[in-house]
């Protein structure tokens, strides 16, 4: 299918993106086009411009500061993939990189555009949510920071104002004995969730599970957070019996639709399942056995 037509720029400066989108309520953002682009060709979208902000110099950073990972916007899958200190401090997040679409996608796709685009079958929502993650969302009257709860508003929407850019997404630097894991069922490699599960905990001195957040892919309108999940776990020792239990919540508490990918009981029961095995897997990497 042939676009629609649309005014195409490509602000070599935040401000000028900023000042486009600004005067532009129907303006887009391309970041790696990887979902925007699709959406163009079939006509699901039809902006009137686009706002290439891939010529903006310095938004492509990898780096921790004061407690944080901060990843700017121009930051690809493919860096999150390639980086040494994702690789040994945010496992989490590592598994969640390798698990989207294929090589090619990844090489030009971003976590922001990810988050931003706020597809319930995209991957980093619900690794966002298990890690309470924030994101800065830049306008013309500068910087505010959005905890990752009140950022996913429902299918394709998000907190984000029409004339904003999610210019860095903030990941708490992980304390001792945590872990994290990311596990997805996906029909055929490179594709999309049946359902996902993140979770990313950390241990206490006496092996109790003290904090934990688990987010799941793919079977509700947006990301979901298993709420009674991470209570059921907390405090507790990460033994058969409560892990059960959490991975029973998760099972009830997700909002699955049939689809070509399964029936609702079978998402449910994909859910519980992988439940058990992530919360298992970070525990084990929390324990430095990953
Ligand atoms: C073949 C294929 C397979 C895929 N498989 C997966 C998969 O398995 N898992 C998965 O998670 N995703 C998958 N995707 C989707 C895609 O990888 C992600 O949605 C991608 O990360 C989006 O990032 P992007 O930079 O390409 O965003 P774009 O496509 O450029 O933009 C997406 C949306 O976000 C907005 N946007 C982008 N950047 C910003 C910003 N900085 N601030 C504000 N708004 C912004 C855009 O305006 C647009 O509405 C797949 C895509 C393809 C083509």
């Amino acid at each position: 299918m042939i676009p629609a037509r649309f005014e195409y720029a490509a602000p070599a400066s935040l401000p000028d993106a900023l000042a486009l989108l600004k005067s532009n309520p129907d303006a887009k953002i391309l970041s790696g086009g990887q979902s925007l682009i699709p959406l163009i060709k079939f006509r699901l979208a039809q902006p009137a411009l686009l706002v290439d902000i891939n010529n903006i110099v310095g938004l492509d950073y990898l780096r921790e500061e004061k407690g944080w990972l901060k990843i700017g916007a121009l930051a690809r899958e493919a860096d999150l993939e390639d980086s040494a200190l994702v690789r040994a401090k945010y496992p989490l997040l590592h598994d969640t990189t390798l698990s989207v679409a294929d090589p090619i996608v990844r090489n030009r796709a971003t976590l922001a555009g990810n988050l931003a685009h706020a597809d319930p079958a995209n991957d980093h929502p619900a690794t966002m949510l298990a890690y309470r993650a924030q994101v800065v969302a830049t306008g013309a009257n500068g910087n505010r920071t959005i905890a990752i709860d009140d950022f996913f508003q429902g299918l394709f929407a998000t907190a984000l104002a029409s004339d904003e850019i999610l210019s860095e997404v903030q990941i708490p630097s992980p304390v001792t004995r945590s872990g994290g894991a990311y596990l997805k069922m996906e029909r055929k490699v490179g594709d999309f969730a049946t359902a996902g599960v993140a979770v990313q905990l950390n241990l206490d001195a006496a092996g109790k599970i003290e904090q934990i957040g688990i987010g799941m892919t793919n079977v509700g309108l947006q990301a979901l957070r298993a709420k009674r999940s991470e209570d059921a776990l907390r405090g507790e020792m990460p033994e058969a019996k409560w892990i059960e239990r959490a991975a029973m919540f998760a099972q009830e508490d997700c909002d699955p639709n049939p689809d070509l990918r399964g029936s609702v009981e079978y998402k449910r029961n994909l859910v519980r399942v992988l439940t058990m095995r992530a919360v298992e897997k970070a525990v084990a990497r929390a324990r430095g056995n990953g």
